[in-house]
């Protein structure tokens, strides 16, 4: 050895108040960001759950970040009430896993609509998870979420309750880096812990205050699964805003209207209200489900939630 401390890669799988857990090959390195790259990344989130990055091993065992790997993708809203800011969801997943609940909450579909089009904006795989599938009639769920189906997504139906589906979400987490997020008291918790006993415990310290007096510090991590892979959690999330998506690529982020807008008599149609607009005539055949039509204009004006 020359005495020149290593340089590992490694993955941030914990980020709390300036402190960077970061998985090498050498094992975890609790690490501190360069000065300068925080100041690089002013206006996002310096480093993130999930970032790639070089750390240099220091003699008292810590770790300096020195670089931060170019993110091939990312999950992102507006920070809550601070709209210029990027929150980081998680950087480089390989699938994201929208959960919502079939009832108690009902599922919030404009929200699961802004969670896809951020999905297809950074291609994302997303796997809809249609939880307590246990409180209403199957038929009724299948109604709601089955045409996301056809959207080209992967649904499952699950309940925490019966075990109904959590083979399959297990099985769909193996070896891969997931997010899974929704709204608060849609069972990601107890979701996760019958995929693994203890994951949710693990998981639901980071939830964000649910008005019922349990508020906990947000600190999102990548839990290992037994089975290979790791499981990112969110903080239920009360709102999702876009981040950084301009209104004129919405359509691309549509699967069911991107291939149709070639058809608009106007190049710059908003699909809002133009004559001749073929997304607009798909939706009145019937082609285009209301409600999916109905966020995108949501989304086209600028509604956050
Ligand atoms: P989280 O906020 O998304 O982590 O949700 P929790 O896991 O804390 O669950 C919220 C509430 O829903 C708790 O009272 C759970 O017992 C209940 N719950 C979770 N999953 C199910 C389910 O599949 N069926 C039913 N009936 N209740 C569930
Ligand atoms: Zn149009």
């Amino acid at each position: 050895m020359t005495g020149e401390s290593r340089l590992l890669e490694g993955r941030i799988i914990k980020a709390q108040s300036g402190l960077f857990e970061v998985e090498t090959s050498g094992g975890v390195i609790t690490s501190r960001l360069r000065g300068r790259l925080m100041k690089e990344r002013m206006e996002s989130d310096a480093a993130a759950l999930g970032d790639r990055v070089l750390v240099r091993q220091l003699d008292d065992g810590m770790g300096a970040i020195e670089e931060i790997k170019e993110r091939e993708r990312v999950l992102s809203r507006s920070a809550p009430g601070r709209p210029d800011i990027e929150q980081v969801l998680v950087a480089n997943p390989d699938q994201a896993v929208f959960v919502f609940s079939c009832a108690e909450p009902d599922p919030n579909f404009r929200m699961l609509d802004r969670l896809l089009v951020v999905a297809e904006r950074e291609d994302i795989p997303a796997v809809i998870c249609a939880n307590k599938i246990d409180l209403v009639v199957t038929r009724s769920a299948k109604a709601e979420f089955d045409p996301y189906r056809d959207l080209g997504y992967e649904v499952i139906y699950t309940s925490a309750v019966t075990g109904k589906g959590v083979r399959k979400l297990r099985k769909l987490l193996e070896n891969k880096i997931s997010l899974l997020a929704g709204p608060s008291g849609v069972g990601k918790t107890s979701l996760l812990n019958e995929v693994q006993p203890d994951l949710g415990a693990r998981t639901s310290a980071i939830s964000e205050a649910t008005g019922k007096g349990r508020h906990t510090t947000v600190v999102p991590e990548l839990i290992p699964l037994e089975g290979g892979g790791y499981v990112a959690d969110t903080p239920g999330l009360k709102a999702f805003a876009l981040w950084d998506i301009e209104p004129e690529e919405l359509d691309a982020y549509f699967p069911e209207m991107r291939d149709l807008v070639a058809d608009c008599e106007f190049s710059d149609c908003t699909h809002m209200h133009e004559p001749g607009c073929a997304v607009i005539e798909a939706v009145e055949a019937g082609k285009i489900m209301p409600e999916r039509y109905d966020s995108y204009l949501r989304m086209r004006q600028g509604e956050t939630d």
